[in-house]
């Protein structure tokens, strides 16, 4: 039987509670009221807690797309170095050129991490304004480790962009010890909220920069976004509904699983798809950075792929074949969010009936 709501097991949008569902549903507020404003500087303090970060939060509705293309908007008046080892870093090195930038690509296999030898060589061959990152490749399932990075990025005046729109709330990020100079995501992955809230951290240092680019347009203006921020505001509509479950989440993460508490149930969920997959497939990632929130499993039995996620929808799940070139040779099995290790458990014995293995 088909069930029209099958519970999500793509790497984004994923399954939301009950809970927040409802409190999606709280009344709608006037967005110049003094509650949105408390509702807005309580959930950025909370924000910033998640991040290990002290730096600037903006909401926009919208998706963390936005925020990327909004990045090389405010933050590149010229030259910029995209890291890609997959579809998604793809998207912002396309975004750059889009903008017209003197974007270069730093091109990593897909499936490994970028070599952090290599990328310091690429940045004393030329002065970046910025150097674009993805945190956690939601295409090949790889996590590029940061902690690493960290070291390179201290050496030099480059702007480090991440996106980190399948890590943030899922694995550690820590924005002030790494260097970051901006942090983006949303809200439909590692926090298990409805998609349409795109989200950012912005260190001081990429905010005194946006303040000398001439030509940001207007609704992703930094300068502007900043000036109502301080105040709990938004400078157009903000999505007040995502605000109320953003916020109601935040204080389940923090006080009620515990940060560290989340970050662990995430490791135990990669390790267990590892293993899983290993068993009966082959993982696309290298193992020493396979991510902890997707797993990209090598279709190494030439599965009918389209078969199998139509199996698994009578069955009331959501299947995510390859992303974009790998849709075919790959699939996916998405383990973010508020995922259970029942949950997980439950899922991969369905697979294995689904798939005769
Ligand atoms: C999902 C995803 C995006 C795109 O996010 P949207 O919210 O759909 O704009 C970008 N980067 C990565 C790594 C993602 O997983």
């Amino acid at each position: 039987m088909t069930k029209k709501f099958p519970f999500l097991m793509i790497p984004g949008p994923v399954q939301v509670r009950e809970e927040n569902l409802k409190v999606m549903a709280t009344p709608v507020i006037g967005h110049r009221t003094k509650m949105m404003a408390d509702l807005f500087l309580e959930t950025a303090s909370l924000m910033q807690q998640l991040l290990f970060t002290e730096n600037q939060i903006f909401f926009i509705p919208g998706s963390a797309s936005a925020f990327m293309e909004a990045a090389i908007i405010n933050l590149v008046k010229k030259s910029v170095l995209n890291v890609v080892n997959g579809a998604f870093g793809e998207r912002w090195h396309q975004m750059a050129k889009n903008w017209n930038k003197e974007a270069d690509k730093l091109e990593v296999t897909w499936g490994h991490a970028v070599d952090p030898q290599v990328l310091r060589e690429k940045l004393e061959e030329k002065e970046y304004e910025a150097v674009t990152i993805t945190h956690n490749e939601t295409s090949t399932g790889v996590t590029t480790p940061l902690e690493k990075l960290a070291p390179i990025f201290s050496d030099f005046d480059t702007l480090v962009l991440v996106d980190a729109v399948s890590s943030a709330g899922g694995i550690p990020l820590k924005m002030d010890d790494w260097g970051i100079d901006m942090v983006i995501f949303g809200t439909q992955k590692c926090l298990a909220l409805p998609p349409g809230l795109g989200i950012a951290a912005v260190s001081e240092r990429a905010l005194e920069k946006a303040r000398k680019i001439p030509y940001k347009g207007w609704f992703l203006n930094f300068e502007l976004l900043e000036k109502y921020a301080k105040k709990g505001y938004n400078p157009a509509t903000p999505s007040v509904s995502h605000m109320f479950a953003l916020n109601h989440q935040l204080k389940y993460i923090i006080k009620k699983e515990g940060i560290t508490e989340r970050f662990i149930r995430h490791e135990t969920l990669g390790k267990q798809t590892r293993e899983w997959a290993k068993k009966y497939f082959d993982l696309f990632a290298q193992e020493e950075v396979a991510s902890n929130t997707v797993t990209t499993i090598k279709n190494t039995k030439d599965l009918d792929l389209d078969s199998v996620k139509k199996d698994l929808l009578e069955r009331g799940y959501l299947f995510a074949t390859g992303y974009g070139p790998l849709s075919k040779t790959t699939f996916r099995i998405g383990h973010m969010g508020d995922l259970t290790e029942e949950q997980l458990k439950t899922y991969l014995a369905t697979l294995e009936k689904v798939m005769n293995l």
